[in-house]
């Protein structure tokens, strides 16, 4: 990935302009219709994954989702059957057999759930110690009400309605000065590439040592090369690029799959390598599935 003022200089304008203000569009995105699909699964076993690893130090961390959703999906409802996504994703996975070690923990969370299926807060809720805490964040009002529901057991976390950009910058650092931090936006307003690499720039600033996990669609090969060079032109020391392909027509919907994960912990990538594979094997709905785990800065070690 290639660094210099070419990359720089949105960036430095941005410093001086303040971040890009929200887009309009976005606000309508239901999660429901897309819970539990490929994606979803990439994400969540990529989230378990890191948290395992943050959980093997004794000290207590935080984990701040900027975008949580309502927490909890009925896969058995009128939205998940009209897209039947979760049908070719979780609900295929559930069946495999020889699973890898670190998909296994994500999928035996997720089998406990029967026909709901968790979201990103309510598996975080669920993986923490009791010393660990949760901010979850979500902008729609009635999304909000049912993630407060979904969690109201858990003492460790606080869910706040509002902005999870504007949020994120209040939020950090986190007086445990060990985090991570979940960015899933819905990407329906067009400018969201550009307001998720401003709020990872204006959190790097804050909190340095965090681990970023950037969710994003792959439709535009260039969308991801520009947030990647976005992220390193704003610091990013270590920067690992996970994609999953489940192959097939791109025309009629999403395919590919991306994260871009700041400061990862040490030994995610080989972890996520076996993952993505098998989920990649296991999810192909075509030609032209696969996936990939390649460093775009630092390495393992
Ligand atoms: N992270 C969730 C998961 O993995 O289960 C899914 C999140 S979904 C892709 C995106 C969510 O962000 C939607 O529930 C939407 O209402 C919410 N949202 C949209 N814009 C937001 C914003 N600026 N701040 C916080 N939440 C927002």
């Amino acid at each position: 990935m290639q660094r210099g003022y070419g990359r720089a200089l949105p960036q430095l304008w941005r410093r001086i302009a303040g971040p890009p203000a929200p887009d309009k569009k976005g606000v309508n995105y239901r999660h429901a219709f897309h819970a539990g699909n490929f994606a979803d699964v990439m994400k969540h076993a990529a989230l378990v994954s890191a948290l395992e690893y943050l959980k093997k130090k004794d000290k207590p961390f935080r984990v701040i989702d900027t975008h949580a959703g309502r927490g909890l999906y009925d896969l058995s409802g009128r939205e998940a059957a009209k897209t039947r996504e979760a049908v070719a994703g979780i609900v295929k996975l559930r069946e495999a057999a020889d699973v890898p070690p670190a998909l296994k923990t994500y999928l035996d969370l997720v089998r406990g759930f029967g026909d709901h299926y968790p979201g990103s807060p309510l598996i975080a809720a669920r993986i923490l110690r009791p010393i660990d805490k949760l901010t979850a964040i979500e902008k729609h009002p009635e999304e909000y009400m049912a993630l407060a529901d979904a969690l109201r057991q858990h003492a460790n976390v606080r869910v706040e309605d509002g902005d999870g950009y504007a949020r994120l910058a209040a939020v950090l650092p986190p007086p445990e000065r060990r985090g991570l931090v979940l960015i899933d936006p819905p990407y329906e307003a067009e400018n969201e590439f550009a307001l998720a690499s401003a709020a990872v720039a204006g959190a790097l600033r804050r909190f340095a040592t965090g681990v970023y996990l950037v969710w994003f669609p792959i439709k535009r090969r260039s969308d991801a090369d520009a947030l990647a060079g976005e992220l390193l032109t704003a610091g990013a020391t270590k920067l690992l690029l996970l994609t999953l392909n489940i192959g097939g027509d791109a025309t009629e919907r999403l395919t590919e799959s991306g994260m871009l994960v700041v400061n990862p912990p040490y030994g995610f990538d080989a972890e996520m390598r076996e993952t993505l594979a098998f989920l990649a094997k296991h999810l192909a709905q075509g030609e032209g599935a696969g996936s990939r785990v390649e460093w775009l800065a630092g390495g393992a070690g």
